[in-house]
């Protein structure tokens, strides 16, 4: 399978359908989980709470892409205009090469707190003493994970205060191989499980029992070079390189321009995620927590100028899992990994992190060049165009009208298709 479908973004809606259904070799039959209406007001009723209907949010599948040395078409859900487009242009600068990556363990930490210890550093001492055997006792709760080469692999333990109102309190983290899971569920359970004998063994009261987000044992690295004439096809290529190395620096250096690069990324990895039915939520605490783990808020991806190109180095937890969580009932999360050929867990989160690189690089190179305005705003003006009632040609004639006067606005984008249609 290719994923070098060029010029696709150029095809019809059903064009483009047939073409990944060729592509996937599947059937038309198939679409409909990703068609309207395609999570039953039921199922919706059962995933939440007090439901009264359910979302929707554009699907599409980046291009281009190759990671690992397999094409993959990359599923996306996004509301922002731009992020597909930049994925899958970036993904066609990388090839053929492409992104490498290399996963982790997929090893989540559960967290036990234990407060009211007279004495932590005892208390501390008592549960290395302890170790084996809670790991073993964790082991027996969990055969089935074990059965599929996971399960609970490490114990220790960190005191956090000596005194205080709660009394002196530590933490014991259980570091858990879940597999294809993304865990949170199967950590959480194990740690209730264990509280009360950890407690007793450190000689105060358990407190809260509940996986951390910050999964820094459970991370994706992604690699991927850029040639210059790749960079730019005008050769400029060698300024864009030195530029985007700039703008890499600056991210180094400034936490504030590091949030909107980090957000960048967040842009294709999240349209991933939700595509494919994972918790977002817990990625995203995950990344920024990681991205400030030295006490300095810092880029998840660098950008470094080698031999006449650039390499691009990502490196985030990334917890997600092929099995549990919305996975159960949503259709659509099922076919998106179906789409990109995901059976395992590492691969999903390959593809989430290539694409966050890929989205990086596309804002970094657009940014350092005709800044990132013009090719948000062309996007933005043919939304308009379309929110105003424009179909057909009517919809690039009025965003090229919006776009040429400099005013991307809803009121002007109605103004221009009257008049456009009072004089065709
Ligand atoms: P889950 O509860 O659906 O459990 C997944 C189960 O799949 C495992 O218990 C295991 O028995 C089974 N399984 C089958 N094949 C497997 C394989 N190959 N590898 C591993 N397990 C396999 O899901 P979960 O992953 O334990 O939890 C994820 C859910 O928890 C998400 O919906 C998330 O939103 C939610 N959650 C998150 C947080 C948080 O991030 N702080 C807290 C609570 C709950």
């Amino acid at each position: 399978m290719s994923s070098r479908l060029s010029g696709f973004y150029r095809l019809g809606l059903a064009e483009r359908r047939r073409r990944v259904l060729e592509a996937c070799g599947l059937t038309e039959p198939r679409f409909t989980a990703i068609d309207p209406g395609a999570l039953p007001l039921d199922v919706a009723d059962g995933m939440i709470e007090n439901v009264i209907g359910t979302y929707a949010l554009p699907f599409a599948v980046a291009v281009n892409f190759c990671v690992d040395g397999a094409d993959a078409l990359v599923p996306m859900a996004i509301e922002e205009p731009s992020v597909v487009a930049a994925a899958s242009n970036a993904a066609r600068m990388t090839r053929p090469t492409g992104f490498t990556t290399r996963a982790s363990a997929p090893v989540m930490i559960g967290q036990i707190q234990v407060v009211q210890i007279d004495d932590v550093d005892r208390g501390a001492a008592a549960i290395v003493e302890a170790k084996d055997s809670l790991l073993d006792d964790a082991r027996r709760l969990v055969p089935r994970l074990a059965e599929r080469g996971g399960g609970p692999v490490g114990l220790d333990v960190r005191v956090l205060a000596r005194s205080g109102a709660d009394g002196g309190m530590l933490v014991v983290h259980l570091h858990v191989d879940c597999r294809d899971a993304m865990g949170a569920n199967l950590v959480n359970t194990l740690c209730e499980a264990l509280a009360d004998r950890v407690a007793r063994i450190a000689g105060g009261e358990p407190g809260l029992r509940i996986l951390s987000n910050l999964t820094d044992g459970r991370t994706i690295t992604v690699r991927c070079r850029v040639e210059d004439a790749a960079l730019a096809g005008d050769g400029t290529g060698a300024e864009v390189r030195a530029a985007v190395a700039s703008a890499s620096r600056f991210a180094e250096l400034d936490p504030y321009r590091a949030a909107t690069h980090n957000k960048g990324i967040m842009n294709g990895v999240d349209a991933v995620l939700v595509a494919a039915g994972q918790d977002w939520r817990a990625v995203e605490a995950g990344a920024h927590a990681y991205a400030a783990r030295t006490g300095v808020y810092r880029p998840l991806a660098v950008w470094r100028e080698r031999e006449a190109g650039l390499e691009g180095e990502l490196v985030m937890p990334l917890a997600v899992g092929t099995v549990g969580g919305a996975l159960h009932n949503h259709p659509s999360a099922r076919l998106a990994l179906e789409l990109a050929n995901v059976d395992h867990a590492d691969r999903l989160a390959a593809l989430a992190g290539a694409a966050g690189l890929a989205t990086n690089l596309a804002a970094l190179r657009a940014l350092a060049t005709e800044g990132i305005q013009r090719g948000h705003m062309a996007l933005h003006a043919r939304g308009l165009a379309r929110a105003a009632g424009a179909t057909g040609d009517l919809v690039d004639r009025v965003a090229a009208e919006l776009s040429a006067c400099g005013d991307v606005k809803a009121d002007r984008a109605r103004e221009v298709l009257a008049r456009l249609k009072e004089s065709p």
